[in-house]
């Protein structure tokens, strides 16, 4: 990181910049590792010890951090104040999927404050947008009171495009849906919108199993498929329009059956949480339990369905691997239970798949984050606004009354 910290050298415009991409660095830190010590903060950005004091009185005074005293023991020389993200100033995040609509509230520092599972049948957006009101209402006076928010994240189970469009998501049927204009319309926020796998990649690159990870491919599998994202650089892939990482639909098997997208045997028609959850004898009101329903298992037919589906995933990503040439891949979802119930069949598979010298030092995980994990993701999808300009970011923010609350 102190490699990309620009240094004060001029004055005037020169200046203002380097000091907006510093309140940036810092802020990122913040948000990403939780509280720390101005000691810190100078040793990780490679700023010197004045310029972070100034730069934390910034952030306090816009009421992103604050600070508390610092803690004597185990100290040597002076104690150093420990600086705290505003978990206070926060997201509302919005997760439409086939049978609920999860709305949550998440803050600084991903401080998840509250989860509001709804549960619903195929939701169309005009419905999503009478539910996820009536939730922001139910909570309307602890955010007027307590919250600042910045705006809504949504996460969708679909092609996104970059300005909140949902060109196509199959299994809630949205077909071109513009989301932003309503949502703002009835609830007064900015609206962000991204595609639910490519959230959840974000997620587990900060919190979770990708955490430091720079080269990365997150595969998520839920109840309507697989679905994913890569990071290169550390930064998620995109696409020309938003659209990158539609990693469910790589096809395996060309004696396969008719995937909805019309194409025939793509990795989600093979690998398949109904598939799993019909040799169990189990519904999809169980599907939470797939870890422990596939480990008490005794069953030949379910083991026999379990490698089947591991080595199509690892044939899947032996072909990702060959393409982004990843340091780790996370598994989410069902494919984590997957690999879970046999991880030596999947780690050997992906070896005979790939070139020895691709997955050395490959590391494949399951996902961390658990049933968190969207409202998390959905939550980066507005605070990276906030984290890469958060001077800029206030400042084009149309906030009510004095702005951002300072914290206590
Ligand atoms: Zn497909």
């Amino acid at each position: 990181m102190a490699g990309n910290v620009h240094r004060a050298t001029a004055a005037g415009q020169g200046n203002d910049q380097t000091r907006r991409h510093n309140l940036s660095t810092v802020l990122t830190a913040l948000h990403h590792d939780g509280p720390q010590t101005r000691a810190e903060l100078t040793r990780r950005t490679g700023l010197n010890r004045s310029t972070i004091a100034a730069l934390v009185a910034e952030l306090s005074l816009r009421g992103l951090a604050f600070e508390t005293p610092a803690t004597e023991a185990g100290t040597v020389g002076r104690p150093s104040p420990l600086v705290h993200p505003n978990s206070d100033v926060v997201a509302l995040t919005v997760n439409p999927d086939i049978d609920a609509i999860t709305v949550g509230l998440v803050g600084l520092g991903g401080r998840v404050h509250k989860r509001i599972r709804y549960e619903t049948e195929l939701p169309t957006v005009k419905k999503t947008v009478k539910i996820v009101t009536a939730l922001v209402e139910g909570m309307q006076s602890e955010l007027d009171s307590r919250f600042t928010v910045l705006g809504l994240g949504v996460a969708v189970p679909g092609l996104v495009r970059s300005d909140a469009m949902v060109t196509l998501a199959p299994h809630l049927e949205w077909r071109e849906e513009p989301l932003a204009g309503p949502l703002t319309e009835a609830l007064g926020y900015p609206v962000t919108a991204g595609n639910d796998a490519g959230a959840a990649c974000l997620a587990e690159s900060i919190y979770g199993a990708g955490r430091g990870v720079r080269e990365l491919i997150y595969l998520n599998g839920s109840a309507s498929g697989i679905g994913g994202g890569v990071l290169v650089r550390g930064i998620p892939l995109r696409g020309s329009s938003g659209y990158a990482g539609e990693l469910g639909h790589t096809v395996v098997n060309a004696q396969g059956s008719r995937c909805h997208c019309g194409r025939i045997g793509c990795l989600e028609t093979e690998v398949s949480r109904a598939r799993l959850l019909e040799v169990l004898g189990r519904g999809s009101s169980e599907a939470d339990h797939l870890d422990r329903l596939l480990a008490e298992s005794d069953d030949d037919a379910v083991q026999i369905e379990v490698n089947r589906q591991l080595d199509w995933l690892a044939l899947a990503l032996g072909n990702l691997i060959g393409i982004f040439n990843p340091e780790a891949i996370v598994l989410g979802g069902f494919l984590g239970s997957l690999y879970a119930a046999n991880p030596e069949r999947l780690d050997e598979g992906v070896q005979e798949q790939t070139f020895a010298s691709l997955v050395h030092g490959l590391r494949i995980e399951r996902a961390e984050l658990g049933p968190q994990l969207l409202t998390v993701g959905a939550a980066e999808l507005v605070f990276a606004g906030l984290l890469a300009d958060p001077a800029g970011y206030l400042a084009r923010l149309d906030l009510p009354g004095e702005g951002v609350r300072p914290a206590l």
